[in-house]
């Protein structure tokens, strides 16, 4: 809101911190966002570190425990890269009618207005070292089941109620948008219930790099492995984060060992299987199959329509079967994407001030049928392919001829094929003038590699995914 001093050289960093705050008003309830967040201004925003003033120090502890990984996660989206965020205390902001200023957090007053939505749960023993932020709909009740997602629910039930006993590590795995993180957040909730007393830490793979970049540049490793030792669950969301992380690696085979043989449990979820994360250590693959590894498919149709049925329900919403249908049947590979078709109708029919039919739902989903997203590019594809090997853009655009650059180069050049209209002459100029049979073979092998192959044919569906076809 208030911005500190508005100078030229200020300007990109203040819009960005207005789009961090427009960022942080869809995350928390109204009433948060005006009691919190209306009082801060933007100290520093450079590089990775974003520093926020707030009023005084009750507000700063809040902060600090509340909202510090939310507006880390919202200001990674606005910043595209990772951010370190801390808090500056500027007593020239107005405190307001919020929190009595004098109070300290730990008397934990009932005139304290309520944690953001994402949830924060206080595990009971209250000596929780990162914040947990749940989401309060990522429930076991509230996700359906079916053929494609069965036994990753179930196995995940059995971890809660179970845990360190029942399947230790649980490991899930899926495309984007499938519910993984929904289902670790119903492990979260559900062992919370039914373990009170035990510790929880839930972080995505990034969270744990960076708190362990960080505690090597304070040369305090100690208080970081600290963390991980009395937790009953440990939970790390999106572990394909690893690939080419050694030392982070190092770390985590570490922690895993401890918690292991303590017998706490371990649950994480991956874009792909075990053995087929690139360059996951070796140790790191075979600790994952002692568990059970548990994948979630795309849905069936049944399952989708019984998406769209409950998320109407959440939402209070009157949807006519006809429009169940059609919604479920035009976003098959991703829920959230179906998610978003479900609100965009019902924004539509609100909009027009009418109730939700087939006619309305096929207006307001005609763009994305069409086709609402940004035409392909080979840049996104050579940058896709290249994060997927860990190989450089330019050794992929180099004359380089080994297989480790050769290979990711073809993969470039079929996913091109299948998903622009760029010539076979095009794709190869983009390649330093390579000709098009080269080109055209490229195409051929890999087209063949796929058939024969079916953890190619996986990988390449993954990369698609990561490019946003269908
Ligand atoms: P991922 O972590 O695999 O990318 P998410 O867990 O974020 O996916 O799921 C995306 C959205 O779809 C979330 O809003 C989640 O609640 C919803 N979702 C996914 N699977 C289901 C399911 N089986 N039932 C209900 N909602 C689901
Ligand atoms: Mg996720």
């Amino acid at each position: 809101m208030a911005q500190v001093e508005t100078t030229p050289e200020r300007r990109e960093e203040s819009d960005n911190f207005s789009r961090l705050l427009d960022a942080l008003r869809r995350r928390v309830s109204k009433q948060q966002f005006a009691t919190w967040f209306q009082r801060t201004a933007l100290v520093r925003w450079e590089g990775n570190e974003v520093v926020i003033g707030v009023p005084n120090r009750f507000y700063e502890e809040w902060f600090q425990r509340h909202f510090r990984t939310l507006i880390a996660r919202a200001a990674e989206e606005v910043g595209q890269a990772p951010a370190n965020v801390s808090f500056e205390i500027l007593p020239a902001l107005p405190a307001g009618e919020g929190p009595a200023p004098a109070r300290a957090p730990e008397a934990g007053a009932p005139s304290v207005p309520p944690a953001p939505t994402p949830t924060v749960v206080e595990p009971a023993s209250a000596v929780a070292s990162f914040d947990l932020h749940l989401n309060a709909h990522y429930t076991f009740e509230n996700f359906i089941t079916g053929p494609s997602n069965r036994v990753a629910a179930a196995s995940a039930r059995a971890v809660a109620s179970d845990p360190g006993r029942a399947y230790n590590p649980l490991f899930l795995h899926g495309s984007v948008g499938l519910g993984k993180t929904h289902l670790l957040h119903a492990v979260c909730h559900e062992f919370l219930r039914q373990q009170a007393g035990e510790r929880i830490c839930l972080l995505s793979c990034e969270e744990f790099t960076n708190e362990f970049v960080q505690a090597l540049q304070r040369h305090d490793l100690e208080s970081f492995r600290q963390r991980f030792r009395n937790v009953g669950l440990l939970v790390i969301d999106d572990i394909h984060f690893l690939v080419g992380k050694e030392r982070i690696q190092d770390e985590f085979f570490h922690t895993f060992n401890r918690l292991y043989q303590a017998h706490r449990q371990i649950v994480v979820s991956s874009d792909a299987p075990p053995t087929e994360i690139p360059t996951l250590q070796d140790r790191l693959v075979s600790r994952f199959k002692w568990g059970l590894v548990a994948n979630i498919d795309k849905p069936e149709m049944e399952t989708r329509m019984a998406i769209v049925r409950r998320k109407a329900t959440l939402l209070d919403l009157e949807v006519p079967n006809d429009v169940v249908e059609f919604i479920a049947a035009n976003f098959r590979n991703n829920i959230r994407e179906l998610e978003g078709a479900i609100l965009s109708v019902s924004a539509r029919a609100r909009v027009a001030s009418v109730p939700i039919d087939l006619s309305i739902a096929q207006e307001a989903l005609e763009p994305s049928l069409r086709d609402g997203r940004p035409p392909m590019t080979l840049d996104r594809i050579t940058e896709v392919v290249a994060a997927h090997y860990q190989v450089k853009i330019s050794d992929l655009r180099s004359k380089r001829r080994n297989r480790s650059v050769s290979h990711p180069r073809q993969v470039v050049m079929f996913l091109a094929r299948a998903t622009t209209d760029l010539s076979l002459d095009e794709i190869g100029d983009h390649f330093g003038g390579r000709d098009h049979s080269t080109v055209l073979y490229a195409v051929r092998r890999m087209q063949e590699l796929a058939e024969q192959d079916p953890n190619f044919a996986a990988e390449l569906e993954r990369m698609k995914d990561r490019l946003g076809v269908r």
